[in-house]
């Protein structure tokens, strides 16, 4: 009897898949890249989650469902590499916009609620895959990730790091008599026990990357801390991103061989080259002055931080380093949401002279690399996630128009259309 439940079970999921729901979708322009080319009129067939073929003479099987975007440009979907969905942080708010009294103000559960937000709107901007990189109110990435996976909320595949992992303070100043204060969002961790337990128990509570910051106190990781990490990390599969805003805690992660160098402000080029040799990718996360003032930054500051940024990511392309987009935007205003302020951080990038295709490069196929997903994302092509996306122009020609994201498929699902 159980023999012909199984029987039956099994040819029941058989038929469902020889079912699943085939979607052909004209591409006007179907732009690659990889190898940096505009491909004309394509068909891209796509299967349940996944595409099936590419190409100009793909046959369209009898009882598809056509997607017309022959007047478009289709690219594969786009990735943000450093983005902080639970956290949304305000100069008008109760914490001033300190980072500190912001954890002490908002409850998690409101916290999650602006990360279903966040999520649901940086993927309407064409962002398919992101990289949550902590300040997470006790692992609200994880039941985002879980409850997108679900297809319970709309949002993009999340690959998110858990806690931060600091030395003691983390990135607040405590008070003595308060010192328990930095948890839920940093693990305090200075010996190589406390580093061992912090990274284990973000792994089993959900963690895909391992996050920690190096350098917002006086005593930072040395490279034999960050080195013993990074192997920690390794030995579960997991990759390792460093926040660094100082020159040397970015030299001490760019000699350990850290995954990810975010942020890296202060790089003289010296340690842009050590990151380089170490295949080491940076994830800039330069805002737009604009977007230095809507946090409401001094004016001269804005600019003095923003010109910092412009200036270091001159000399990471100049010097070859790899680079991956990643916003770290953590506000909306003026009518934004969070995906538009999040593209409108490609500015900076154009301001520092990086071609389109370069841009598209961080968006997509480094993105893709630096989060361990190249092999089911960020390209399109047979056998991947159809993670797809249109603008009215072609990007290559003009960056800008990725800021009109007009068609968005996630897992072969259109979100936006
Ligand atoms: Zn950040």
């Amino acid at each position: 009897m159980q023999r012909i439940i199984f029987l039956t079970l099994f040819l029941l999921v058989c038929t469902i898949n020889s079912f699943a729901q085939v979607t052909a979708i004209k591409a006007g322009k179907l732009v690659v890249p990889e190898t940096g080319t505009t491909l004309t009129n394509q068909i891209i067939l796509v299967e349940g989650s996944r595409i099936k073929a590419v190409g100009a003479d793909v046959q369209i099987p009898a009882g598809a469902k056509i997607i017309d975007l022959s007047k478009s440009t289709v690219l594969p979907g786009l990735f943000a590499c450093h983005e902080h969905m639970a956290f949304l942080i305000r100069r008008q708010g109760p914490e001033r916009g300190s980072l500190f009294f912001y954890d002490l103000t908002h409850t998690n559960a409101e916290r999650a609620i602006h990360g279903v937000v966040n999520a649901r709107d940086m993927l309407a901007s064409g962002f398919t895959t992101i990289r949550d990189v902590g300040n997470d109110a006790n692992y609200v990435a994880t039941d985002l990730r879980r409850a997108i996976d679900q297809g319970l909320i709309p949002g993009p595949t999340i690959i998110n790091s858990g806690r931060i992992i600091a030395p003691f303070g983390g990135q607040y100043f405590l008070n003595p008599e308060r010192r328990e204060l930095g948890a839920p969002e940093y693990f305090f961790a200075d010996t190589r026990d406390e580093m061992r337990k912090a990274i284990r128990e973000n792994i089993h509570f959900g963690a895909r990357v391992i996050k920690i910051v190096v350098d917002d106190q006086r005593y930072i990781y040395s490279v034999d801390d960050i080195r013993f990490m990074v192997a920690e990390a390794a030995a579960a599969g997991l990759k390792l991103a460093a926040h660094c805003v100082t020159e040397a805690g970015a030299r001490n992660a760019a000699e350990a061989g850290v995954t990810s160098i975010e942020h890296g402000f202060e790089m003289s080029d010296e340690v842009l080259a050590i990151a380089k040799k170490n295949n080491v990718v940076l994830v800039g996360t330069d805002f737009t002055e604009k977007a230095w003032l809507a946090y409401e930054m001094p004016a001269e500051l804005a600019k003095r931080f923003h010109d910092r940024s412009v200036d270091r990511l001159k000399r990471a392309y100049k010097i070859g380093v790899t680079m991956a987009f990643g916003s770290d935007l953590i506000f909306w205003a003026s009518d934004e949401t969070r995906g538009t302020w999040t593209m409108s951080q490609i500015d900076s990038l154009v301001e520092a002279g990086i071609p389109p295709r370069d841009i598209l490069l961080e968006m997509t196929t480094n993105a893709a690399q630096l989060l361990g997903v190249e092999k089911t994302r960020g390209a399109i092509k047979p056998g991947l996630f159809a993670d797809i996306v249109a603008t009215p122009e072609n990007p290559l020609d003009n960056i800008n128009t990725l800021k009109q994201v007009n068609f968005v498929m996630k897992n072969g699902k259109v979100f936006k259309q």
